[in-house]
């Protein structure tokens, strides 16, 4: 009989062939202790040397193989290991004074420094204990002799099941082969769901030990539903569903390259939203026109140092020339709240969400934020570079957060350093900026409607907690009318009005989205063909309609109604 998991789903697609399970490797420290603790380091240094060395080969090899994110990860593991004060010397401590073997020094450190990760408030930090305890079996497996099972070649169709998978995992596998992941551990923003999405393999996480080697499995990664040895029938309608989402996909394909526009040609720009430097060739291939949300935090969060002007410039370059001269619109920092970065203590509040956030975090640290404001401004010069501030609430915010990036650009040319100006947009996620758009237009060049914030703020329901789900949605008419607000003044100031929340990717919400005046919608990369083949089946009359139809409602089921009403008329008339 077929089993059945539910887990989380964290890339989407529906994957089918056979489990491969990745072994577990045994990296249980002997209990002996060395008797000459001198002759126990002397080894360590050597099983640490040809560890680093090893990394330091996979690092360069992820980049010429790989790029991006796995060579970003990797990189940051090697700065681990090689951190002397947190790795290095305890280890070395641990073997010379507790006189433990190398393995039980190794375990004792690195096992402490994944403790800690897994301890952070903030989910992304917990997820990046994985790096340090990629390193810490990087470590063990030297120390013990272990050599890991080789993945490098495998059969077409392989359902790779995992408790998890680590970038040095992950490199020495045959992804190209690879049609499905599940794994009992790891998350959204883990390295496997990272990775599952740039390659479009359809994963699952949250699933143990769901299948033994051979196993058939289906993993429905828009459910997030695992299937183990399934019967005849399971079978047959996972299949069919396969087929009916490759033909939809194939069909939508000549939406990748065509510019976004309604059915009549009124045109706009439908773009990705990426949270690494990475992501932006994927977006590319994906058919995003720009890039409308970069979010910065990456540079900040699994850093035990705050990054440089130079590490920063280089990857908003990066960005900006794999962009080619297209739009990219790179956010300041968003940190603060629930969202902590290592190397930046900060206090403790009630309400992380309606505290000491985003712009309000840059502008008390002012030196925090003058280096990212520099280090934007220099790659200014590389592509069609939009600074946006996250978080405003008011004027005040929005003139004092430019008039640093003003003192910086003064800075940058008195040392001779070229800078272009570049236009300067807020995110609109806070009611009382709504509120005050028009005066914000006057003094901002555009406008991006952040609705993952927005809503909670306006329903005062926290994002992500399940008690007050039920108030939580983009359909709310209390949250059209703040974005037709925003929307309107930016259209009366003649400044571009974008969208970057996930509601931007609603198919039912964009014709409404549309005729209140918002022209760029930023998405993740996979809803971006979708979403332009919606926009190329309506009218921008019909849309205005729609919206005015919208905000005369005064519930989400009157709203609802309406949708189901024209979407009907809509799918008759395509008929
Ligand atoms: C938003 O609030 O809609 C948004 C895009 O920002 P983030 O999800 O990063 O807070
Ligand atoms: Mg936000």
């Amino acid at each position: 009989m077929a089993l059945i998991y539910q887990g989380t789903k964290i890339s989407p697609g529906l994957g089918m062939g056979q489990a491969r399970v990745v072994e577990k490797l045994r990296l249980e420290p002997p209990a002996e202790r060395p008797r000459d603790p001198e002759q126990e380091l002397l080894r360590f240094r050597q099983c640490y040397d040809a560890a680093e060395e090893d990394l330091r080969k996979t690092v360069q090899e992820a980049q010429e193989k790989l790029g991006g994110h796995e060579a970003e990860i990797l990189d940051a593991q090697l700065t681990l290991l090689q951190d002397e004060y947190a790795v290095l010397e305890p280890i070395q401590e641990a073997i010379r004074d507790e006189g433990l073997n190398m393995a039980q020094a190794i375990d004792k450190v690195l096992g402490g420094i994944v403790e800690l990760f897994q301890q952070a408030a903030d989910e992304y930090m917990r997820l990046r204990a994985g790096d340090a305890e990629d390193v810490r079996k990087r470590l063990l497996m030297r120390a013990l002799g272990v050599t890991p099972r080789d993945y490098s070649v495998l059969p077409a169709g392989t359902i790779l099941v995992a408790e998890e998978l680590t970038p040095s995992d992950t490199i020495r596998m045959d992804l190209a082969h690879v049609s499905g992941i599940v794994t009992s551990r790891g998350g959204y923003y883990s390295h496997v769901g990272i990775i599952s999405r740039n390659l479009g393999i359809p994963s699952v996480c949250g699933v143990p030990e769901a299948a033994e080697d051979g196993d058939t499995v289906l993993v429905d990664g828009e459910k997030g539903v695992v299937t183990v040895n399934p019967d005849e029938a399971e079978l047959a309608l996972f299949s069919e569903r396969r087929r009916e989402a490759e033909a939809e996909k194939q069909q939508l394909d000549v939406f990748r390259t065509v510019p976004s526009r309604t059915l009549d040609g009124e045109a706009g720009l439908i773009c990705g939203n990426i949270g690494t430097a990475a992501e932006a060739q994927a977006a590319l291939d994906a058919g995003a026109e720009g890039i409308g949300l970069l979010r910065s935090e990456f540079l900040y969060m699994d850093q035990p140092a705050l990054p440089d002007e130079e590490t920063q410039f280089q990857a908003y370059r990066q960005v900006l020339e794999t962009m080619g001269g297209r739009p990219v619109i790179i956010r300041t920092l968003d940190v603060g709240g629930d969202k902590a970065i290592p190397a930046l203590p900060m206090e403790r509040e009630e309400n992380p969400f309606l505290g000491c956030r985003a712009i309000r975090l840059c502008l008390e640290r002012r030196e925090l934020f003058r280096v990212q404001l520099r280090a934007l401004l220099r790659a200014g010069s590389y592509g069609d570079l939009k600074i946006m501030f996250p978080m405003i609430s008011t004027l005040g915010e929005l003139r004092s957060a430019k008039a640093m990036l003003e003192e910086a650009r003064k800075e940058l040319l008195r040392e001779g350093v070229p800078v272009r100006k570049v236009p300067v947009g807020i995110m609109v996620e806070v009611p009382a900026a709504a509120v005050i758009a028009d005066c914000l237009a006057r003094e901002a060049d555009f406008f991006s409607i952040g609705t993952n914030d927005l809503i909670q703020y306006t329903m005062a329901a926290e994002r992500g907690n399940p008690s007050v789900d039920h108030l939580y949605s983009p359909y709310d008419p209390a949250v059209l009318r703040l974005i037709a607000m925003t929307a309107g003044a930016a259209e009366r100031a003649g400044i571009l009005c974008g969208m970057c929340g996930e509601a931007a990717a609603d198919p039912e919400l964009l014709p409404i989205f549309w005729g209140m005046g918002v022209r760029e919608l930023s998405m993740s990369p996979g809803a971006i063909i979708r979403s332009r083949a919606v926009l190329a089946n309506w009218r921008a009359e019909d849309c205005r309609s729609l919206a005015e139809q919208v905000l005369l409602c005064g519930s989400r089921q009157e709203v609802q109604d309406i949708l189901a009403r024209t979407n009907g008329q809509q799918n008759a008339r395509q008929v």
